[in-house]
Parts: structure tokens; sequence; C-alpha cells
């Protein structure tokens, strides 16, 4: 796989570098948002690992322009961990993973092999609970066949639960997997998504599949 790895930190580029090309990677690094994008549209890779913040031209313009010229190839955006915003901007703009800072070679290298999966139809981009499907490729949801409608957080609070299971997630695990709060925010931001989710996926269906359990969290299962 032969990767643009754009981070302009010269021991974080290095260190991408080395790790990347010990897994069997081939590594390209730039420093320069400006020079990754003609080089990501003079030349093909499998993938490019792209830092939001850098000179010339940041990340996200970079991506924004490499899809407006319908260059499709897989971006792994690296993000400021506490940086949910720069997140939701990356997908919207049309990032295919993200991964906040600091992060493990062997976690990059596992997104990596993730969207490589992807990207020659073999991984787990369809998660489906009966009548319910999620495209994590186009992004789209399905219930019966019927497109349904989610905001950025609804579709990441569903695929979450879809990713368990069967497995009650608490709303702390919510909270942190979802809307990464490492603390109790003290509000019901958990419940009020899920209801939202609810209605959107359950209206008008006899089998629902967002259950409650009580004291405990939440679980997608087919229920009365
Ligand atoms: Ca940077």
């Amino acid at each position: 796989m032969r990767i643009l790895v754009v981070e302009d930190e010269k021991k974080i580029a290095a260190f991408i570098g080395r790790g990347l090309a010990a897994e069997g990677f081939n590594p390209l690094l730039c420093a320069r948002g400006d020079d990754a994008l003609s080089l990501a549209t003079k030349e093909r890779f499998d993938a490019i690992v792209l830092d939001v913040m850098l000179p010339g031209r940041d990340g996200l313009s970079v991506l924004r322009q490499l899809r407006e010229r319908r260059n499709t190839v897989p971006v792994l955006l690296l993000t400021a961990r506490s940086n949910l915003s720069e997140r939701i901007d990356g997908l919207n703009a049309g990032a295919d993973d993200y991964l906040g800072k600091p992060f493990s070679i062997d976690e990059l290298v596992a997104r990596l092999r993730a969207i490589q999966r992807r990207q020659s139809g073999e991984g787990l981009n369809l998660f489906q609970c009966e009548d319910l499907t999620l495209n994590l490729s186009t992004r789209e949801v399905t219930r019966a066949g019927k497109k349904i409608e989610l905001t950025t957080r609804e579709f990441a609070l569903l695929e979450y639960l879809l990713r368990s299971p069967g497995r009650v997630l608490t709303r702390t695990q919510l909270c942190e997997q979802v809307w990464d709060y490492h603390f109790d925010p003290g509000t019901n931001v958990v419940d009020v998504c899920i209801q939202r989710l609810r209605r959107k996926l359950d209206d008008g269906h006899a089998v629902k599949l967002v259950q409650t359990v009580r004291g405990v969290g939440y679980t997608l299962k087919p229920g009365a």
C-alpha cells in the first residue's frame, strides 16, 4: 500500500514513516498542505494520512479540494484529540476515518488495513440488525429498504451500537465513544439523542430495535 503521509512535525512524520515501513507499507512523507494536494492530484496513492494543522494549506482544505476534484482516495485525518468539531468537519468534508493525536502506530496500521479492506470490498462496511442497515462507505442508513436521514451524531451513535450487537452500552460508554467526553457532562445528551434515533428508526415499525435497559443503558436488538 502506497501511503502519502502529510505531517509537518518532523518527529511525528519520521515516527509514522518508520512505523508504516516496518509494517510493509510504502510511505511517502510530505510536510506541506499545498504540496500534498499537488502530489495527490498527480500520483496515485492507496491512502492519505493527513494532519489537519499544516503550513501552505490546512488538511481540511486539502481534503475538500480533493473531493471537489472527484478524487476518492481514502483519507485518514490526524486531529487534535480534544477537538470534536474538527473531526465532524473532517467527516463532513469526506474523510474516511480519523485518529486523535497522540496515537500508536499499531492503531494507525489497524485503521489503514480496515480502509484497505473496505476499499477492496471485503470489509465490514455494511452493518445490519434485522431490516436496518448502515453503510459506512456511503453513510446511508435504511430500514425496510427506506432511507433514513440521520445527523452526524445520530449516525455515530447508531454505528457504535451496531458495532456491539446485543451488548448493553452504558451512558458513560456512549458518552466517551460518541461524544468524546471523559467526564460526566451532567446532562442528558445521550438520552436525548437516543430518543431522536428511536423516533427515526422505530416509528411505524412493529418490531422496535432501540431498547432501554433500565438503570444500565441501551442496546440494539429486536423487541416489542
Ligand atoms: Ca501539524
